[in-house]
């Protein structure tokens, strides 16, 4: 059967129609518009499955990766960063507007399934995925896989706490991992200490500037801490990393040794590596979600 995967991000909605073994038929992509609020995204992901599929009869899954994650409780979409999905339960929603099931994952996990399953972790048992861009998620993929955990919350290190009374978060909570490391608490940090406002590429094209190197240093040190508690705790196969920092090349060799160092062990050789699937994630794992 043929799959539909839907990546519904904070800026763009991106759509792809596969065939059984996730060949890419057709793709689309259009704004999010979130100001015209959730009605009218719930109308952009039935026109997107509509185009997908105007082409062919045939039946089809269909798999949403979506920012936050799904209460356990109610099915209602809770610590979403695109605000007007909180409190919504989209699962039912699409399932009306569609007139057939859908299957339903936080952006992380699809991203942690996604490349256990046809990307850098395709020879791994435990696959720690990391999202690390606007905002910090991570999901856990054991033999194929998503790992959600008594209350759906497992894998979401970015609000784990690495600096008692830290930086306070959105979540609620002090010294959260995404206060430290997410992109913008990144490009705050830098604006802090060297006055110039920047964008987290721009940064690291700057680094003859004074004060990068104390910059990346608190980076590496943040790294460093978020995840080797993960590797003490879950000790992966494999951690892949990413969202838009993950095009970082220094977190592969001076991070990954960072980590190394903080890990609780004598023997410390978890590879840390780039995705493979790149933007391509999200659709693929929502496209996968039906499949186990
Ligand atoms: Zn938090």
């Amino acid at each position: 059967m043929n799959r539909i995967g839907i990546d519904l991000g904070g800026t763009k909605i991106e759509g792809i129609l596969t065939d059984e073994n996730y060949q890419s038929i057709t793709r689309k992509r259009i704004p999010t518009n979130q100001d015209n609020g959730y009605d009218s995204i719930l109308d952009s992901i039935k026109n997107l499955v509509f185009e997908l599929t105007e082409k062919s009869n045939e039946k089809v899954t269909v798999g949403i990766c979506t920012p936050g994650a799904l209460s356990l409780d109610s099915g209602l979409i809770k610590n979403s960063n695109t605000q007007c999905l909180i409190g919504k339960d989209i699962q039912n929603d699409l399932k009306n507007i569609l007139h057939q099931e859908v299957s339903i994952e936080n952006d992380a996990n699809c991203f942690a399934l996604a490349e256990a399953k046809l990307g850098a972790g395709k020879n791994s048992n435990l696959v720690f995925g990391v999202i690390m861009g606007t905002g910090i998620g991570g999901g856990i993929i054991i033999d194929g896989k998503i790992h959600h955990g008594r209350t759906n919350i497992a894998g979401e290190w970015g609000h784990h706490c690495i600096h008692n009374d830290g930086n306070s978060c959105y979540c609620g909570h002090k010294g959260c991992v995404e206060t430290y490391i997410s992109g913008p608490a990144l490009e705050k940090n830098w604006s802090e200490s060297s006055g110039l406002t920047q964008s987290l590429p721009e940064i690291i094209q700057n680094h003859t500037n004074p004060n990068f190197n104390n910059w990346k240093k608190s980076f590496l040190e943040n790294f460093a801490l978020s995840l080797s508690n993960v590797v003490d705790i879950l000790d992966p196969d494999i951690i892949i990393l990413g969202g838009g920092l993950s095009n970082i090349n220094f977190l592969y060799d001076e991070g990954k040794n960072a980590v190394y160092d903080k890990v609780f062990s004598d023997i410390v050789n978890t590879p840390i590596v780039k995705n493979e699937l790149g933007d391509s994630a999200g659709v693929f794992g929502a496209c996968l979600l039906q499949s186990h």
